[in-house]
């Protein structure tokens, strides 16, 4: 049976207007950078996808990098694409980015133009795609000139690449250059993609001050830390867990007695907010004006349900956030 996407898909989410721009996204948005490589069953990838736009996610997160192996997400994305959400096309939000390790000699990482306008060609190839709608700078490069990096963003737009443009993990400061220069050049930024969460708070330090200032819409990765700030780890650590079964980038030490103790306290005032500790995540991220859309990733399609219904309960009182800093003083 072909894939025909639900009818109601657009009535339980909420869209949000990223910066000044033109575009909204959904406050949900799914990250492909764990769970969707050669490495996963595509038919698990295919069910989170199709599930996800079922309910109003119209935003699907990749970079050339993701799998492993490195590349696989953006082909199985596309292979996804091909045989069920093609119909779907005009509906979807697909980014993708360049800046981390791709290929061996100078022009596989960073961000010369060189390596930018090669590995965007090598992602719309993969996905089979002849546009993304975003395309980002994945991390600043301290040696290459600003200048020359947002040229070449603006280069993908004007060559019929991208549609809009972005900058993931820069700092204030640089957001702030960047967004000048991208404005000189008649492409502006879009969208900042930063790492936040309730572990990891950077952005309230000058970056949201940017953001707003210049318009530009903000996507936070990792908002579940993870899987931290969810009630995944709160029983030991499972054996299918990215802690356990990957390993790579949430290891299982970095998950101490300490952390969990607060995820323990976490969960009880997000049971008495009527939510999931992941869903308490989520609306936490959200609650900041300058936050268009948190940008999850998952192992299964009962996670992205549960990360949906963050849409039930996005308001805090003034003394559950008190609460809330108290405990991961
Ligand atoms: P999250 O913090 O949302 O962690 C996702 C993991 O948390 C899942 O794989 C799952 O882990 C667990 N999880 C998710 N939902 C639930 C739930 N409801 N209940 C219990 N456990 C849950 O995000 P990621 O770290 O995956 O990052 C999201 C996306 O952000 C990436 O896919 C990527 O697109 C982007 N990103 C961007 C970066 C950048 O530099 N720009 C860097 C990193 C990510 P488990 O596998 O254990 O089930």
């Amino acid at each position: 049976m072909p894939y025909v996407a639900s009818e109601n898909r657009y009535e339980g989410m909420i869209y949000r207007r990223c910066g000044r721009s033109g575009l909204k996204l959904p406050v949900i948005s799914l990250g492909l950078w764990h769970n969707f490589g050669g490495d996963h069953p595509i038919e698990n990838s295919r069910a989170m996808l199709c599930r996800a736009f079922d309910l109003g996610i119209t935003h699907f997160d990749l970079a050339n990098n993701y799998g492993p192996p490195a590349g696989s997400a953006e082909e199985t994305f596309g292979r996804v694409l091909k045989d069920t959400l093609a119909p779907y096309r005009d509906e979807l939000i697909i980014s993708t980015k360049a800046g981390y390790y791709m290929w061996p000699g100078p022009y596989g990482e960073w961000g010369s133009r060189k390596y930018l306008i090669a590995s965007l060609d090598q992602s719309l190839k993969r996905m089979g795609l002849e546009y993304v709608d975003i395309f980002y700078s994945h991390r600043p490069d301290p040696e290459t000139p600003l200048e020359e990096t947002m040229m070449a963003l603006d280069y993908a737009v004007r060559s019929g690449r991208a549609l809009y443009v972005g900058i993931s993990n820069y700092s204030a400061e640089m957001t702030r250059q960047a967004a000048q220069i991208l404005r000189s050049l008649g492409t502006p930024c879009l969208i900042h993609q930063p790492y936040y969460n309730m572990f990891g708070r950077w952005i309230e330090d000058g970056l949201t001050t940017v953001l707003e200032e210049e318009g530009i819409g903000c996507i936070p990765f990792s908002p579940l830390a993870q899987g931290l700030l969810t009630n995944r780890y709160l029983e030991g650590l499972p054996p299918d867990s990215r802690a356990v079964a990957d390993g790579r980038f949430l290891t299982p030490d970095s998950i101490t007695p300490e952390k969990i103790a607060k995820v323990r306290k976490l969960n009880e005032l997000a049971v008495a907010r009527g939510q999931s500790m992941a869903q308490m995540a989520l609306a936490w991220v959200l609650r900041l004006p300058q936050v268009t859309s948190a940008l999850i990733g998952a192992s299964r399609v009962s996670q992205i349900e549960d990360a949906v219904g963050v849409v039930n309960n996005l308001t805090f009182s003034a003394e559950e956030l008190a609460r809330i800093d108290e405990i991961l003083a």
